[in-house]
């Protein structure tokens, strides 16, 4: 009985066609990436309904910066921020109570509130202050 179990299994196992598990572990990859939230909010933002959105929004605003008050042309000068962060809250990646446009320095500055970025922003700042 016990030998019986160990051929079956060892037959199974050699069944195993380890050059196409690796293809669907890759796959398997690949969707998963495909649902992270960053790449939802970008396909949300290229989509027509983020495009929309995004027109609606910089018209409500009339192109003035909701952080630096500047008045920029277009809407293409905004990027589109999210008040709670896409890590903390990925659920929130494309909430429209989330979203908000900010002008690109503005978008950048609040970026950099992370330790990594703003420890880049100190060394181009200090690359910069020693020349
Ligand atoms: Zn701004």
């Amino acid at each position: 009985m016990q030998d019986d179990f160990k051929d079956i299994v060892t037959r199974l196992l050699q069944d195993v066609d380890t050059p196409k598990l690796k293809v669907c572990r890759l796959e398997a990859k690949r969707i998963k990436k495909k649902y992270t939230p960053r790449e939802v909010f970008n396909r949300w933002r290229s989509s027509d309904e983020g495009r929309q959105w995004k027109k609606e929004q910089f018209e409500r605003i009339k192109g003035r910066c909701p952080d630096c008050r500047y008045i920029l042309p277009s809407a293409e000068h905004f990027c589109i921020d999210h008040i709670k962060s896409v890590r903390d809250y990925p659920d929130l990646v494309i909430d429209p109570k989330n979203l908000r446009l900010l002008c690109g320095p503005c978008n950048q500055r609040k970026g950099a509130t992370n330790i990594s970025s703003v420890v880049a922003v100190c060394e181009i700042f200090n690359t910069e202050s020693n020349l």
